[in-house]
């Protein structure tokens, strides 16, 4: 059986989908540069190579050393805030590091990539629910490098055998079941652990990044995702390119929009906190609403989100929260 290469393993959705491959039976091997991502959150069965994407060697040895099958690849940086300040970070990361990769696996005639992308490749939408075929201008540098890194992977397999799947999330969040995994950045930007480490006493209170937005509360519209459903599109994905099928985009989303004030009340209701939130200026590059069509993914990849209810999920990420003060380093 040939193996399945992860890059990002040790991040929050990267670990997520290893776990999934291998309680589905697949061979795993893991690389990531731990810079943000969590030795503790890697499979004990995945085999870890520690290195970094833009490293054209270290690829190559590890491309060289196992029998990949195909990649998944989620080695890239993803605040949008960060983004904004410090846009060549975004441009080195993301896609730098994603032309490495490409050019080590058509080096070594690896022919398939799955790839997490995101909504903020869509800006400020035209339509709601978004659907793929939308225009896509980006309102952040994050969402542009991500874009651009699905535009290189577009003209790679124009030139070469390569073909790729580029998921589209709209807000992961949530945590394993198992209690073995959780979301854990540092600094934490994303708001379900921001505002959980309000409930576990980690933090005074929550800012709300504006409230004059043109929504129904004034606070940001957000379709919120539970990482396990993300980690199933990804083998779904995989088995749709092994299947021999075309490279294509698929946006991952419930199709439900959930104001910032809303996610903050269903949280205190989780946790029974009550969670202080004060009104801070907008965030830099923060559209005011995004929520997907995922009719394509449920069609073509035959894509079922199991977590449907925002406080199923968030009673997966307190599940985590409460027990991981520190995050991983609890
Ligand atoms: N947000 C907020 N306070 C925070 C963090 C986030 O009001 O401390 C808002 C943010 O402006 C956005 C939504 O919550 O409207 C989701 O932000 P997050 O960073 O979790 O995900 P993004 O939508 O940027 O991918």
């Amino acid at each position: 059986m040939k193996s399945i290469l992860v890059l990002g393993g040790a991040g929050y959705i990267g670990s997520h989908t290893v776990y999934e491959l291998i309680d589905n039976g697949k061979d795993v091997v893991v690389v990531d540069n731990l810079q943000t991502g969590h030795k503790e959150a890697i499979h004990p069965k995945a085999r870890f190579y520690q290195g970094d994407i833009r490293d054209r060697k270290f690829m190559d040895s590890v491309f060289e050393k196992e029998d990949i099958g195909g990649v998944i690849h989620f080695a890239a940086c993803s605040q949008v805030g960060e983004s904004m300040q410090d846009p060549l970070k975004y441009y080195n990361n993301n896609l730098y590091g994603t032309e490495v990769v490409l050019e080590s696996m058509v080096a070594h005639g690896i022919d398939k990539i799955v790839f997490s992308s995101t909504a903020a490749t869509y800006g400020e939408p035209e339509n709601i629910p978004i659907v793929e075929t939308d225009a896509t201008v980006p309102t952040n540098c994050y969402g542009e490098t991500k874009l651009s890194m699905e535009k290189m992977m577009k003209w790679t397999g124009v030139a070469h055998p390569l073909r790729y799947v580029a998921l589209r999330y709209f807000n992961a969040c949530g945590c394993h079941p198992n209690g073995l995994l959780g979301e854990g950045h540092d600094p934490e930007t994303h708001l379900i652990p921001i505002i959980l480490q309000v409930a576990n006493g980690t933090r005074p209170s929550i800012s709300i990044f504006g409230n004059d937005y043109d929504t129904k509360d004034g606070t940001c519209v957000r379709d919120y995702i539970h990482v396990c459903d993300l980690a199933t599109a990804h083998i779904l994905a995989l088995e749709y390119l092994m299947e021999g099928k075309e490279s294509n985009v698929f946006n991952l989303g419930n199709g439900v929009g959930f104001t910032v004030s809303e996610v903050i009340e269903c949280t205190r209701k989780v946790t029974g906190h009550p969670i202080p939130a004060v009104i801070a200026p907008r965030r830099a590059g923060d559209p005011s609403t995004l929520i997907a069509s995922s009719q394509k993914a449920k069609e073509v990849l035959h894509w079922n989100p199991k977590y449907d209810s925002l406080e199923t999920i968030i009673e997966t990420a307190w599940n985590w929260h409460k027990q991981h003060i520190n995050g991983y380093n609890s």
